[in-house]
C-alpha cells in the first residue's frame, strides 16, 4: 500500500532537563549465533535455559515462555509439582505466568525484581531487534505467539497498538511473519511537519515495561508465588533448591553462570522527556528511536557492543537527543545520510 499524503502528526518537544529527568542505560543479553531455548538435566534437576534475547526480550518473551511450557509438559509433571524460577526479568516472569496457569507451584529467585531489572530499561517497542536465532520455524512460533499473547492482554498490561514509522524497511520487521507484521504503508512524505522525506509506516504494538512487568509482578504476588532474593555464581548451585525443575531466565548473568563465551553486553542508553499525550506514533531514524509512552517520551537507540559499565554517558544521551531532534526539525543532516554512523549507533569497546 502507497500513499502520498497523510494528516500530519504532533512534532515532539525535546526540551530535557536531566536533573529532573536523568537518563538510563541498561545492557542487552546478547548472544551470538543464537539465543539459548533449551532444556539440560543437571545432576538430578530438569533445566530449560531462556536467555540471551539481545534487543528483543520484551517482545519474545511470552512465545519463549510458552516454548518453555511445552518443554517441561513433555518432560512430565503433574499440578503442584515444584518449579523454580531463575530470574525475574521479563522473561522469569513470563514463564513464571504460565508455569502458574498449568497449576504448578512455582518460585522466583533473584538478585533483582522489578523495578531494577534490565527488563524494566527497555524501550517497550514490539519488534525483533539484536536478537539471532538458527531455528526459523522455532522463531516464527515464538514472534506468533508472543505478538498475539502481548495483544490479547492489552492495556492493563500496557499494551497498546501503535504506527512505527521508520525512514527506510526495517530489517527487524521484515523478518517477521506477514500475518504479525503485515507489508509496511509507504509514504511518499511521512505525515510531519519538517520531516519530508519518504518512509514506511509498519503496524506493531508498543508494550510498556514499567506497567507489563508490575503487572505480572502484582499478579504473581497475589497468587502466592514467592520472590526470593538469591544470587547464583555457578549452576551446580541449583542441587541446593528444593525444586526438580528449574527454568534459568537470568539474562546476561548467564554468561557468568552457565561460563557461556556467546553472551555479550550491548549497551544502550535512553533519554526520558517528559510525557506527550498527543504523540501516539513510534518513530525510527536512522541511528535511533522515539517511544512515546504515558510514564515519559524514549529517545535512544545507542548500541555500545561489550561496554559492560550500565552508567549513563551524558554525552551519548546529548549527542542521541540531538540527533532525534535534528530529524523532526530539519537539522539534523547526520541523520539522514545513511552512511553516516554516529559513534553512539555502533560502537565496540
Ligand atoms: C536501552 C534498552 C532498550 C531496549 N528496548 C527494547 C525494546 O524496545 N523492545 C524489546 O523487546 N526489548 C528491548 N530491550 C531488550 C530487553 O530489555 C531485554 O532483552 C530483556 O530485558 C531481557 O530480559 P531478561 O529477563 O532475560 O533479563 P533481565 O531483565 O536482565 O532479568 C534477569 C534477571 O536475572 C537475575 N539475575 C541475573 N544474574 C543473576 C545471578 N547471578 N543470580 C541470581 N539472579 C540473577 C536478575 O537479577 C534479573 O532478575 C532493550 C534493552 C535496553 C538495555
Amino acid at each position: 500500500m502507497s500513499k502520498s499524503r497523510a494528516a500530519i502528526l504532533a512534532t515532539p518537544d525535546f526540551a530535557w532537563d536531566p536533573r529532573t529527568r536523568p537518563p538510563t542505560a541498561g545492557l542487552r543479553p546478547y548472544r551470538e549465533q543464537t539465543y539459548r531455548l533449551e532444556p539440560e538435566v543437571v545432576g538430578s534437576k530438569f533445566v530449560v535455559h531462556n536467555y540471551g534475547h539481545g534487543g528483543a526480550g520484551i517482545t519474545l518473551s511470552w512465545g519463549c515462555a510458552h516454548e518453555v511450557v511445552d518443554l517441561v509438559t513433555a518432560r512430565g509433571v503433574t499440578a503442584n509439582d515444584g518449579v523454580a524460577v531463575l530470574g525475574a526479568g521479563v522473561m522469569g516472569l513470563t514463564v513464571a505466568t504460565l508455569l502458574l496457569a498449568r497449576n504448578l507451584n512455582v518460585t522466583v529467585y533473584a538478585t533483582e525484581f522489578p523495578p531494577q531489572t534490565t527488563s524494566n530499561k527497555a524501550g517497550g517497542q514490539w519488534a525483533p531487534s539484536m536478537v539471532n536465532h538458527r531455528d526459523s520455524a522455532q522463531f516464527t512460533r515464538i514472534l506468533r505467539r508472543a505478538f498475539h499473547e502481548h495483544k490479547a492482554r492489552g492495556a492493563e498490561f500496557g499494551v497498546s497498538a501503535r504506527e512505527n514509522y521508520t525512514l527506510v524497511r526495517a530489517s527487524n520487521f521484515e523478518s517477521c511473519p506477514r500475518d504479525v507484521i503485515p507489508p509496511p504503508t509507504a509514504f511518499a512524505h511521512l505525515p510531519f511537519a519538517h520531516l519530508k522525506s519518504s518512509g514506511f509506516g509498519y503496524a506493531t504494538l508498543l508494550v510498556e515495561p514499567p506497567i507489563f512487568l508490575a503487572k505480572m509482578q502484582d499478579d504473581l504476588r497475589a497468587a502466592n508465588v514467592a520472590f526470593n532474593p538469591r544470587e547464583f555464581h555457578e549452576l551446580g548451585e541449583i542441587s541446593e533448591l528444593p525444586e526438580g525443575i528449574v527454568v534459568n531466565c537470568t539474562g546476561l548473568g548467564s554468561k557468568a553462570i552457565c561460563r557461556d563465551k556467546l553472551m555479550h553486553p550491548i549497551k544502550g542508553q535512553l533519554v526520558l522527556l517528559p510525557p506527550q499525550p498527543k504523540l501516539q506514533y513510534l518513530f525510527a531514524g536512522h541511528h535511533g528511536y522515539l517511544f512515546p509512552r504515558r510514564d515519559c517520551v524514549v529517545v535512544g537507540g545507542s548500541e555500545e557492543m561489550d561496554v559492560t559499565d550500565p552508567t549513563p554517558d551524558m554525552n551519548i544521551c546529548r549527542a542521541i537527543l540531538a540527533n532525534m531532534k535534528g530529524v523532526f526539525t530539519g537539522g539534523a543532516r547526520m541523520a539522514l545520510q545513511p552512511g553516516l554512523v554516529p559513534s553512539w549507533a555502533m560502537r565496540s569497546k
